[in-house]
């Protein structure tokens, strides 16, 4: 990287942290540096980092470590793929189904797909079998992706009863006002026999999930925060498996993707 760019790079941050520090205040702006130090920092020991530690099931990258995202109050280390951008909770999955879950190669139909995401998109791609639809509730999430895509509000889905096999709802839920109206809606819509895979983004140490009443512009527009205690309540009105990392994947395997305990999935069957 020539100086010219380094110093391009470094005055962008400080307007960045500026802002951040007038707009959201101190905590959002301590998150943004630590997340730019951080950052910098794994770029020049990458470079001198003999062999790799860690490897992205999605995109086959290796190297010396994931990069930190920013979350806006924190920051996770160890997360995003430099090469793919894929997070944790993509690599999980990608392992999950492309490895262990027999029934997902045999699943045919409609896979209904929520806020896509390429990570997931390319795994339906390999299933032939499956019929791609893609679904969100800001029409531009959708407008440019390829193939079926609507645009809707999951609190009331315009899909018939026991229409889809498969149900993708990756990190959705928090933003979704009412979510247990969401959950009862992607119930009503999955076929039986088919499988919805479900997974949130959990506070960890949180005791209980909150709500925040409105959309928090701090973290996302998340709605509210799940608690990893309680959020299994919520998922009363389906059947289902709840798989932790550990239950698929030995400590060497979590530790060169990666994944954390704070990521699970939740297969709901009706
Ligand atoms: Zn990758």
């Amino acid at each position: 990287m020539r100086v010219a760019d380094v110093a391009r790079g470094m005055a962008r941050a400080g307007k960045i942290l500026l802002h951040r520090l007038r707009r959201s205040g101190v905590v959002s702006a301590r998150a943004y540096a630590r997340y730019v130090v951080a950052n910098a920092y794994l770029r020049v020991r990458s470079r001198l980092a003999r062999r790799p530690r860690v490897a992205c099931p999605c995109c086959g990258w290796r190297g010396y470590e994931f990069r930190t995202i920013d979350c806006g109050t924190f920051t996770v280390p160890g997360a995003e793929c430099p090469h793919c951008r894929g997070h944790e909770r993509h690599r999980m999955l990608h392992i999950y189904l492309t490895r262990h879950c027999p029934v997902f190669r045999h699943i045919t139909g409609a896979a209904l797909h929520f806020a896509p995401e390429e990570h997931v998109s390319a795994i339906l791609r390999d299933r032939p079998g499956l019929r791609a639809i893609h679904t969100d509730y800001a029409i531009e999430m959708i407008r440019h992706h390829r193939g079926t895509a609507f645009q809707s509000d999951m609190q009331h889905l315009a899909l018939a009863d026991d229409s889809v096999s498969v149900i993708f709802c990756l990190h959705v839920l928090e933003h979704v006002p009412d979510d247990r109206r969401g959950l009862a809606e992607l119930r009503r819509v999955l076929r039986p026999g088919g499988a919805a895979y479900i997974m949130v983004p959990f506070m960890m140490g949180w005791e209980k999930s909150v709500e925040f009443g409105a959309p928090d512009p701090e973290i996302y527009d998340h709605y509210r925060g799940y608690s990893p205690l309680d959020f299994e309540e919520r998922l009363e009105v389906f059947s289902y498996e709840r798989i932790d990392p550990k239950d698929f994947l030995s400590p060497e395997e979590i530790d060169r993707y990666r994944i954390p305990r704070s990521q699970v999935i939740f297969r709901c069957t009706k």
